[in-house]
C-alpha cells in the first residue's frame, strides 16, 4: 500500500477550543477509507483539515503534521489552489453553481487551461458518466443544474469534483439528507471508483461504511468532548 495523505499527530483547534486530539493515520491510495463516528466527534473537521478546507470559515490552529505524498500541505510554500485541485471535496449538501449541468462541471477545468471544446465535452461527458449521471443528463446538458433532483445534483457535483482528475477526492457525508435510492446510486459510483481513486468518506452510517470502505476510522471523543482516532483498520465486510 502507497500513503497517499500521512496524517501525523495532528490536533486542531477553531480559535482556541481544541476539537481533534493528536491523529495519526494513513490515507492509502487508491484506496476507500471511510471515517465514521459518532456526531461532534470532529469527523467533518478531520476530513476538511485534509486539504486545509476548514480555515475559510474560521479561525483555526493545526499541531503536528498532514503530508500529501510527503509534501507538508501546511507549509507557507503550498499553492492552495494547487492543493485543492488535487485533492477535491464533495459536501454533505449540493452546491452547485446557478449555471448550466455542462458549465458546472467544466468550471474547474477551465480554470486550469484552456482545451478545445472537443477535448473539454470528452472530459465533461466521462466525468458525468463516472457520476452514473450520464442517461440522466445527456440531453440537457445546457439546461440548469437547479432543475435536477437533489440526489442528481449531488452526483452532479461529484462529477464536478471527478472532471479536474483529483489525486485525492474527500466525501463529507456525501448521502446526508438524501432517500435511499439516491443513496445507493452514491455508494454505486463509489464502490465503481474502487481501486481507481483514494477516497476518504465522512460517513455516521456504519453499514454504509462497510458497504463501500476499504479501511475504516472509528472516531470519538475523549472525557474532555475532544475527537480521538479510536481505532483504525481493514474494514470488516
Ligand atoms: P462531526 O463531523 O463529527 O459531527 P465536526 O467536525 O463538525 O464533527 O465538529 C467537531 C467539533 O467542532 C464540534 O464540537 C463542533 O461544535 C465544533 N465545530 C465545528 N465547526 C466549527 C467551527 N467552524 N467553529 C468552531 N467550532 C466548530
Ligand atoms: P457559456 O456559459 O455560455 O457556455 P462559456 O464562456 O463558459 O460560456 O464558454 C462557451 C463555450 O466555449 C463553452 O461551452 C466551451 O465549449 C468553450 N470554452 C470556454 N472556455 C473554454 C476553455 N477554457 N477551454 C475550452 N473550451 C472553452
Amino acid at each position: 500500500l502507497i500513503t497517499a495523505i500521512k496524517v501525523k499527530n495532528l490536533s486542531f483547534y477553531y480559535g482556541k477550543t481544541k476539537v481533534l486530539e493528536a491523529i495519526s493515520m494513513d490515507i492509502y491510495q487508491n484506496q476507500i477509507t471511510a471515517i465514521i463516528g459518532p456526531s461532534g466527534c470532529g469527523k467533518s473537521t478531520f476530513i476538511k483539515a485534509l486539504n486545509r478546507m476548514n480555515e475559510l470559515e474560521e479561525e483555526i490552529k493545526v499541531e503536528g503534521r498532514v503530508e500529501f505524498f510527503s509534501q507538508n500541505i501546511y507549509s507557507r510554500r503550498v499553492n492552495l489552489n494547487r492543493l485543492r485541485r488535487q485533492i477535491g471535496m464533495v459536501l454533505p449538501r449540493p452546491n452547485l453553481f446557478p449555471m448550466s449541468i455542462y458549465d458546472n462541471v467544466a468550471y474547474g477545468v477551465k480554470i486550469i487551461g484552456w482545451r478545445p471544446k472537443q477535448e473539454l465535452d470528452e472530459i465533461v461527458e466521462s466525468a458525468i458518466k463516472a457520476a452514473g449521471l450520464w442517461d440522466e443528463v445527456k440531453d440537457k446538458l445546457h439546461k440548469s443544474a437547479f432543475g435536477l433532483s437533489s440526489g442528481q445534483q449531488q452526483r452532479l457535483c461529484i462529477a464536478r469534483a471527478l472532471a479536474v482528475k483529483p489525486k485525492v477526492l474527500l466525501m463529507d457525508e456525501p448521502c446526508s439528507g438524501l432517500d435511499p435510492i439516491a443513496t445507493i446510486k452514491i455508494e454505486e459510483l463509489i464502490r465503481n471508483l474502487r481501486g481507481e481513486l483514494t477516497i476518504a468518506i465522512v460517513t455516521r452510517n456504519t453499514q454504509q461504511a462497510a458497504r463501500v470502505s476499504d479501511f475504516t476510522a472509528f472516531f470519538g471523543t475523549d472525557e474532555n468532548r475532544i475527537g480521538r482516532l479510536i481505532e483504525f483498520g481493514a474494514t470488516a465486510q
